[in-house]
């Protein structure tokens, strides 16, 4: 493939997380780790926050290593009228520094998310358990707050032997504790990161499970609203997956991104960089998708 013509033996990770939202490094932390693996550019890119940002990029500019303020937003396929329904996760890069236009819309998630806690702690309350807002909002380090925290309160109470359990018999969709997302759509998600001077790309597009036909599909249309890239070299990728997502992008004209998803000790099998340890991103995806 082309993009690796330029491989000039420097690598970055343009997807991570910190404690900002569910990794275990702080966002100084996780600069550091970039830098001391030897990465020339990171991207911190939470769920759903930018709240880390700010101190990811001071630690940058005293470590040297180059940090790329990001984010990632999730948003619901529902609303397409396709024969699935899935989840789907925008990469937003804000490389001039001005995400700032993205907190409102951030925000009002966070607003009808916290909305969405008390409710399952309120379903869970009426069957029977003793669990409350305080205790699952004591779990959450950063300010994002999810069903990941309820489960663990729910374990740490006996209630169930482990956070899976939590989520198979209570949290996840069509359990008896279950409140659905309201979520943004892949528009409205690609349009507020461009309206924030963001470059938006696909996360994970292998994580979807579509066919390449119904991904080939979402593409276009992805592309149409105004994405740039798709986030073709990915930790969990086989090296079909990752030729047949390159070919995608070359088809379809998206730039292509990589990123390990790394988020520390919570999935201690992906590594900053080189993910399960094959993956390596070039440093020229940065500079072309800087330019995109
Ligand atoms: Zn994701
Ligand atoms: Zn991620």
């Amino acid at each position: 493939m082309t993009i690796f013509s330029e491989d000039n033996g420097r690598y970055v990770d343009l997807h991570t997380h910190s404690t900002a939202s569910d990794g275990s490094m702080t966002p100084a932390e996780l600069v550091r780790h970039a830098y001391e693996s030897g990465l020339s550019a990171v991207a911190l890119t939470d769920h759903d926050t930018v709240a880390g940002v700010e101190e990811a990029l001071e630690e940058g500019a005293r470590t040297g290593i180059e940090v790329i303020a990001g984010v990632e937003i999730s948003v619901s396929l529902s609303g397409w009228g396709m024969k699935f329904e899935n989840e789907m996760h925008l990469l937003g890069y804000f490389f001039d520094g001005g995400y700032e236009p993205i907190l409102t819309t951030l925000e009002e998630l966070r607003r009808r998310r916290e909305q969405r806690n008390p409710r399952v702690i309120e379903k869970l309350n009426e069957m029977g358990f003793d669990i409350t807002m305080e205790e699952v909002a004591a779990k959450a380090p950063g300010d994002v707050v999810g069903r990941g925290h309820i489960a663990k309160v729910l374990m740490e109470k006996g209630y169930t032997a482990s956070i899976d359990e939590g989520f198979e018999r209570f949290l996840a969709a069509g359990k008896p504790a279950y409140v659905s997302k309201e979520k943004l759509t892949p528009e409205q998600g690609i349009a507020v990161i461009l309206q924030s001077g963001g470059v938006p790309v696909l996360a994970h597009p292998v994580l979807m499970g579509l066919q390449r036909e119904q991904l080939m599909v979402v593409l276009k249309r992805l592309k149409a609203a105004g994405l740039r890239g798709i986030e073709a070299l990915y930790s969990e990728n086989s090296p079909e997956q990752t030729r047949e997502m390159l070919e995608l992008a070359e088809k379809t004209g998206l730039r292509v991104t990589g990123g390990s998803d790394f988020h520390g000790s919570i999935k201690p099998d992906i590594k900053i960089g080189v993910g399960r340890g094959d993956l390596r991103v070039p440093e020229c995806l940065l500079k072309i998708l800087r330019e995109a």
